[in-house]
C-alpha cells in the first residue's frame, strides 16, 4: 500500500535514480504483528519524523517496510566483496532494503534502511530475516559508538515482526531501521568495476564524491582525491576503534563504507583484557579480524578499493597503480598519527610533549596491560584517579606492581590532566556480558535491561554511581566470549 506520510516526510531515491544498475526495486515481506521494541526519538526528530507517529500502527508499518510513502522506491543494493579474503562477486542486500534518502534537520542527506525485511534477489541461501537479538545488538552498539564520538550508522528503531525465525532454535524476528550518511561500500565499487562498465564506475564515484567528499570534485584528479579521502577517513575511524577497544569482527570489504562510518554490526564485541590477538567471532578461525589486525585489514581493504578505481585514475594502468600506491601509502602515517594523538589524550598528556618521550611510554604501558590481562576500559578510567593522587584502583589491576609503579612515576612526571582524561576515556561501553543479558531478556519480552544498558552507554563519559555494574568487566563465570554472525 502506498500512502502519503505526515507533513514534511519525504523519501527521495537519488541512489536508485543515479545508479539503477546497483538497485533492484523490491518490497519488504509483510510483518504479521509489528511491535515496537525500541525507538530513537531524538534521531527521529533529527530526521523530521514525528516519534509519536512512528509509534502508531502506520508508523510501525513504515519501520518494517510495509507502508511505503508515495515518493519512495525501496531497493536492494548490489555490491560485491572480499569475505575473509575470498572474493564474492555478488553479495548485495540479501535481507535489507534502502527505503530512500531523507534530508535531515541540518540539511544532510541520510539513508533510511531496513535490515531483516525479507528475502531479496541477493538472498542466496538465506531466509532474508533477522532475529530480535542481533538487531538489538546492532541498535545498542551503534548508538554506543555514536555516543563515544565514533562515526557510525545510527539506529532508529527495532520492531519485532511477529514472524518466527529459524536459527539453532526458533527465535522472534525483527527489523532494524537504521540511518547512514550512505550505504556505499568498498564492495559497491568492486561490483561496479566487475561489470566492466566504466561509465557506471564513474557515476558511482561521482555519486560518492557528491555525498561524502565534495572537496574531491574541485581537485585536479577528483577520483584520486576521492580515494585519498576514503583512506583518510578510514585511518581515522579505525584509530578510534582501537582506542576504545572495539572489534568489528567481520571487516569484509562489503562491510567497509566510503563515508567512514562503522557499518554492519554482526559478531562485534569490545575488548576487555588487553590483548591484540583478541577474537570473539566464532567464524573468524584464523584471527584475520583480531583486534590488533584491524589497521592492517583496513589498509588491505583500501587496496581493493584502489583496484576497483584504477580505470578512473589514469588511462595508463601502470600510472594508475603508481598513483594508487602512493595515495594508499598515506594510510599508515595517518593511522599512526591519529592513534598516537588519541593515546596521548587517553593518558591526559598535552599535545606539545615530545613524541620520543610519549611513544615509548605508551608502548610499555600496552605491554604491561597485556602481561596482566588488564581490562582496557576500566584501566584508563581508573588512571585518572592516579593523576588525582590515588593510584590504587589502577595499580591493583597489575601483577607486576613494581613495573607499574615505575611506569606510573614517569607518566606522572608529565603532569597528566585527569579532567581531560575523563572526557575521552568512557566509563561505560556495551560490555559483552551486559549486551548478552539485555538481548536475552528482550528476546523473552523484558525490555528493562536493554533500556538501562542504553542509558549507560549513550552517556558514556558521565560516571554515575548507581550504574556501577555497567562499568565493571565481565564476572569470571561469564567465561570466554563468542559472538555469532547476525544471520
Ligand atoms: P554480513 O556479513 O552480515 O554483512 O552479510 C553478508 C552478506 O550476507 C550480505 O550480502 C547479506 O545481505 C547476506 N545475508 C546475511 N544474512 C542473511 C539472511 N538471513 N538472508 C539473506 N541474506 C543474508
Ligand atoms: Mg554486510
Amino acid at each position: 500500500m502506498s500512502v502519503a506520510l505526515p507533513p514534511t516526510v519525504a523519501l527521495d531515491g537519488s541512489f536508485a535514480r543515479e545508479l539503477p544498475e546497483l538497485a533492484v526495486a523490491w518490497q519488504a515481506e509483510e510483518a504479521p504483528d509489528p511491535r515496537l521494541l525500541v525507538l530513537n526519538a531524538a534521531l527521529a526528530a533529527e530526521l523530521g519524523l514525528d516519534p509519536d507517529w512512528l509509534r502508531s500502527p502506520d508508523g510501525l508499518r513504515l519501520l518494517v517496510g510495509n507502508l511505503i510513502p508515495e515518493s519512495a522506491t525501496p531497493v536492494a543494493q548490489a555490491y560485491a566483496g572480499h569475505q575473509f579474503g575470498g572474493y564474492s562477486p555478488r553479495l548485495g542486500d540479501g535481507r535489507a532494503l534502502l527505503l530512500g534518502e531523507v534530508v535531515d534537520a541540518s540539511g544532510r542527506l541520510r539513508d533510511l534502511h531496513l535490515k531483516g525485511s525479507g528475502r531479496t534477489p541477493f538472498a542466496r541461501g538465506g531466509d532474508g530475516l533477522a532475529a530480535v537479538g542481533p538487531m538489538l545488538r546492532e541498535y545498542v552498539v551503534a548508538e554506543a559508538m555514536h555516543a563515544l564520538g565514533i562515526p557510525t550508522t545510527r539506529s532508529l528503531a527495532v520492531v519485532a515482526t511477529g514472524r518466527p525465525v529459524r536459527r539453532e532454535t526458533v527465535l522472534p524476528g525483527a527489523v532494524l531501521a537504521r540511518v547512514a550518511s550512505s550505504h556505499l561500500r568498498v564492495g559497491s565499487f568492486q561490483y561496479a568495476r566487475a561489470t566492466g562498465d566504466i561509465g557506471l564506475l564513474r557515476r558511482l564515484a561521482d555519486h560518492a564524491i557528491g555525498r561524502h567528499h565534495p572537496d574531491a570534485a574541485e581537485a585536479e584528479q577528483p577520483y584520486l582525491a576521492l580515494f585519498e579521502a576514503v583512506v583518510a577517513t578510514q585511518a581515522s575511524l579505525v584509530a578510534k576503534w582501537m582506542l576504545v577497544g572495539f572489534i568489528h569482527g567481520v571487516m569484509n570489504t562489503d562491510n567497509m563504507t566510503i563515508s567512514g562510518e562503522t557499518i554492519d554490526y554482526g559478531p562485534c564485541a569490545f575488548l576487555e583484557a588487553f590483548d591484540p590477538a583478541t577474537v570473539y567471532s566464532s567464524i573468524d578461525h584464523g584471527g584475520r579480524y583480531a583486534y590488533g589486525n584491524q589497521p592492517v585489514v583496513a589498509e588491505w581493504n583500501l587496496a581493493r578499493l584502489a583496484e576497483a578505481l584504477l580505470p578512473l585514475l589514469s588511462d595508463d594502468q601502470q600510472q594508475a597503480v603508481a598513483l594508487a600506491e602512493e595515495s594508499l601509502g598515506a594510510f599508515r602515517h595517518q593511522y599512526s598519527a591519529a592513534w598516537s594523538a588519541g593515546m596521548r589524550a587517553k593518558l591526559g598528556l598535552s599535545h606539545g610533549l615530545d613524541e620520543t618521550v610519549t611513544s615509548p611510554l605508551v608502548g610499555e604501558l600496552l605491554t604491561l596491560l597485556q602481561q596482566s590481562s588488564v581490562d582496557h576500559t576500566s584501566f584508563f578510567r581508573d588512571l585518572a584517579s592516579a593523576a588525582r593522587g590515588d593510584a590504587e584502583p589502577a595499580r591493583g589491576r597489575f601483577l607486576d606492581l613494581a613495573a607499574f609503579d615505575a611506569w606510573s612515576e614517569r607518566w606522572c612526571a608529565l603532569d597528566p590532566d585527569p579532567g581531560a582524561m575523563d572526557r575521552v576515556n568512557p566509563a561505560y561501553i556495551p560490555r559483552n556480558h551486559l549486551v548478552e543479558e539485555a538481548l536475552t531478556a528482550a528476546t523473552e519480552a523484558d525490555l528493562a535491561p536493554l533500556e538501562r544498558l542504553l542509558e549507560a552507554v549513550t552517556d558514556p563519559y558521565r560516571a554515575r554511581p548507581e550504574l556501577g555494574r555497567y562499568a565493571d568487566p565481565a564476572p569470571e563465570h561469564f567465561g570466554s566470549y563468542r559472538t555469532f554472525c547476525g544471520t
